[in-house]
């Protein structure tokens, strides 16, 4: 927060501030194949779905070239999205170089990139049936990659109570369970998430994390094209439709669905997929 200034300001302010902005990371290079995909999901096929219980996390897998889609069913619900190279689980996705191309909050056409040394699109977002929320009258919008997931140690600092079923909990519990890792090994992996149906953004005076009751109602759901071999791991935020609290049994909770789809690969051909990073790891050492 900067709020309280305490340092004099200097005499040359009016050199020092009101420079004109640069967007950090222009995006324009990244492939856009959304006209493809877009006429490809009119042919969707599907082929499994698993629904992941409230307070709880299920694994799913999704191979390169096929869709997959979460949906709210039954009411309102916040879900806390992982995504790993399904035979490298060190390659997961990073929600802070993804936040620094496409914004504080992901719609369609934006890509879900993974982390170093990789730093390539893991999938594209090809449908918001929530992309007329936009940003709100209090800067709030959906799906964000601002925030990190609930966890046990935030609600331990600050309220001093142990509660285990908190998103980072879930997705761990979830890796443990269903993909045998034990739970060092998991809770290592775990990594910040897409806060799915999440309506949250950063307050006027103070720019602090807010969130706010999602507008999300059974039926909507955001649809991803896997670029590379998928495993995800979703969560379904103890915060409910987190327009009250987290982290506690207080809020009422709902399933989520997750459906995969499949595709005649013929809509496919013309696509360009993306490939992991080609920088040689030099890092200025040779
Ligand atoms: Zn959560």
């Amino acid at each position: 927060m900067k709020i309280k200034k305490f340092a004099k300001k200097p005499n040359d302010l009016n050199d020092r501030v009101g420079k004109k902005l640069i967007v950090c990371y222009p995006n324009d290079s990244l492939d856009d194949n959304l006209k493809i995909l877009h006429k490809a999901r009119e042919n969707l096929e599907k082929i499994n779905e698993v629904i992941v219980s409230p307070r709880d996390a299920k694994t799913f897998i999704v191979e390169k070239g096929n869709f997959f889609r979460i949906e709210s069913i039954k009411g309102p619900q916040v879900g806390d999205l992982n995504l790993f190279q399904l035979n490298n689980l060190e390659e997961k996705f990073y929600s802070g170089k993804t936040r620094a191309f496409y914004g504080t909050h992901l719609s369609v056409g934006d890509k879900m990139f993974s982390c170093f040394p990789y730093l390539r699109s893991m999938a594209t977002i090809t449908w918001d049936t929530l992309d007329w929320y936009g940003y709100d009258n209090d800067g709030g919008g959906v799906h964000d990659v601002i925030g990190t997931r609930c966890d046990p140690y935030t609600s331990k600092l600050l309220t001093d109570n142990d509660y285990h079923y908190c998103c980072h909990s879930n997705l761990t519990r979830a890796l443990v369970k269903e993909k045998n890792l034990n739970i060092n090994e998991a809770e290592k992996i775990v990594h910040d998430v897409l806060n799915v149906f999440m309506c949250t953004g950063f307050t006027d005076d103070t720019k602090q994390y807010f969130m706010k009751s999602s507008p999300v109602r059974p039926g909507d759901y955001l649809e991803f094209f896997a670029e590379t071999d998928l495993l995800g791991v979703l969560s379904t935020c103890p915060g409910g439709d987190c327009g009250s609290e987290h982290s506690s049994d207080e809020a009422k909770c709902y399933p989520l669905k997750v459906s995969i789809w499949n595709v005649n690969k013929k809509y496919l051909k013309d696509i360009k997929l993306s490939t992991i990073s080609s920088y040689n790891k030099n890092h200025g050492l040779e």
